[in-house]
């Protein structure tokens, strides 16, 4: 186990081979979930990492801290569905006890929220997100394959309850399926003081039903919202958030994610980490790095410190935007992964190295 890091204020920043800094680490706690939203995982059945290998809480804390040493500062916690993960609240605790950890997030479907808000906000948790891709129930149990509408909605009442001021609500923009919920969408978010933000729809992990033509892209979105609402100001530069802010006439605020058409790759300082301790530099990447390995033959820290420095320090990925380049050429026909390599290896999944 490593020293405790709440001793040391050590951290030497390290930088990509673009200059992209280590900022943020995506830790996915578990690959399974309770919904089967058809972009992410369309299908029923999975293979499912080996319970053995998933780390405990207290190896992703060890792990976190060789993070922080080297200048991450905010951790999100998603997955699969984080909430599944019992006592979720223990390893915000563990998180937060290390101060070079400023912010501990989460990213949820909402299904079991209203369940955990409370211990979650008591043991510290900085934010909330929570995904929803509509308010219609029935179009809800189409997307999800699940009738956990009324759930969800739980899940968003009890936020504002337990005394979270920063609610998002993260939308996947998909055409054909849900650009007439829009506007409805915002008018919802503003009913509980939270931002919403449109994700384009990405050619990522399970998306095997991806094609261009279903991307609700920032152009539209913006054309279709100031139909409605009238002209739309842009709010300063994002830096390495990966949503662009807007504002209404009214002053509402949301966000765009345009990860598709307009890929924000120059500033990502985020990279993942799988429940088993693989550590991928991008969301696109196909394959990732062991942690798990060296943590698990107690290897000394400054050793795995010196595995993560110098991948990152080598990092060149730019996944987003090198998929663009194959739409300028005609070549980006479907989802990126075929469903047969998909099976022979869970971790290419979104749902295993989180969204
Ligand atoms: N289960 C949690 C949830 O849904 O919030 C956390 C994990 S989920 C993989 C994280 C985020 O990834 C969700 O907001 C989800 O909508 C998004 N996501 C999954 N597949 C996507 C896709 N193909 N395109 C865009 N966003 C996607
Ligand atoms: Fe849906 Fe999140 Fe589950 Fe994927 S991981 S199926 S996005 S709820
Ligand atoms: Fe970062 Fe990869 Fe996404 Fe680009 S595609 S923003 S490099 S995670």
């Amino acid at each position: 186990m490593k020293e405790d890091s709440s001793h040391s204020d050590l951290v030497e920043g390290v930088t990509d081979a673009f200059g992209r800094p280590l900022g943020s680490l995506r830790l996915s706690v578990t690959d399974r979930c309770n919904l089967r939203c058809k972009y992410c995982m369309p299908e029923e059945e999975y293979v499912w990492l080996p319970r053995e290998d998933i780390l405990s809480f207290e190896e992703m804390a060890t792990l976190a801290g060789y993070f922080a040493d080297l200048g991450v500062d905010k951790v999100r916690l998603t997955g699969g569905e984080p909430l599944l993960r019992r006592d979720l609240a223990r390893l915000v605790r563990l998180l937060l006890h290390d101060r070079r950890i400023t912010e501990v997030a989460l990213t949820t479907n909402g299904v079991l929220l209203a369940e955990y808000a409370q211990e979650l906000y008591d043991a510290g948790l900085n934010r909330v997100t929570v995904s929803l891709d509509t308010l219609r129930p029935e179009r809800f149990r189409r997307l999800t394959g699940r009738d956990e509408f009324a759930r969800v909605l739980e899940g968003i009442e009890s936020v504002g309850k337990t005394g979270f001021t920063n609610l998002k609500l993260d939308t996947v923009a998909i055409r054909g399926f849900n650009e007439d919920e829009l506007s409805p969408l915002i008018e919802f978010a503003k009913h509980y003081q939270a931002e919403v933000r449109f994700i384009e729809y990405m050619d990522v992990g399970g998306a095997n039903e991806w094609t261009m033509d279903k991307v609700l892209s920032q152009d539209m979105i913006l054309d279709a919202l100031a139909r409605r609402y009238g002209r739309i100001t842009a709010l300063p530069e994002r830096g390495a958030a990966p949503a662009q802010q807007f504002c209404l006439p009214d002053g509402t605020i949301f966000g765009i994610i345009p990860s598709t058409t307009i890929p924000f790759c120059a500033q990502c300082d985020r990279s993942r980490l799988t429940a088993d301790g693989l550590w991928y530099l991008c969301l696109y990447a196909g394959s990732g790095v062991d942690l798990r390995k060296p943590l698990r033959m107690n290897e000394p820290s400054d050793q795995i410190r010196e595995i993560i420095r110098a991948v990152w320090a080598a990092r060149r990925d730019r996944g987003a935007e090198e998929r663009k380049a194959l739409e300028r050429v005609g070549l980006r026909a479907g989802g990126l992964i075929d469903i047969d390599r998909l099976r022979e290896d869970p971790h290419l999944e979104m749902h295993a190295r989180g969204g």
